[in-house]
């Protein structure tokens, strides 16, 4: 924060007048933006963001941060925007395939509880008749047991 003469006199040619996407907060010089009001001619009470650094050294044409603060919304707006179109996208795409993901395991789970519940019938039928015949012949042995018994002892 001290060694500011240097610091802008350095590396920051590359930008002209400090130029960056959205709100800025810090000048390329390090020190902080300040949201000033314009008495100018062209834009009178048009709100701007300045270095702080050239604010206090009444600088003008020099390559610290300048914007206007509506143009600074309007590309936060813009990011805004963007991000929010992404994000809706993906989120369309992700639950895309959630959907479809769901309908293809509702699916299987449909499928298969079908097969287990026929599966299940089935063999409840076959153990329920075979157990019906045993019972039956059990029955019948009794039967002829009784018979039997009744026969020798009657
Ligand atoms: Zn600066």
């Amino acid at each position: 924060m001290s060694d500011v003469s240097g610091a802008s006199s350095g590396s920051s040619s590359g930008r002209s007048g400090g130029r960056v996407f959205g709100v800025p907060r810090i000048c390329h010089c390090g020190v902080q933006i300040m949201e000033l009001v314009s008495k100018s001619s062209n834009n009178p009470y048009r709100r701007y963001y300045r270095c702080g650094y050239a604010v206090s050294k009444k600088l003008s044409n020099d390559n610290h941060t300048f914007k206007w603060v509506d143009e600074a919304y309007l590309d936060e707006i813009e990011a805004l925007k963007m991000k929010n179109a992404s994000l809706a996208a993906k989120l369309e795409t992700v639950t895309m395939e959630r959907n479809e993901f769901e309908r293809i395991v509702f699916e299987n789970v449909q499928m298969k509880l079908e097969k287990e519940i026929f599966e299940r019938v089935e063999e409840a039928l076959v153990e329920s008749s075979s157990t019906m015949k045993k019972m039956m012949v059990v029955v019948v042995v009794l039967c002829m047991v009784m018979v039997g018994f009744s026969k020798l002892f009657g």
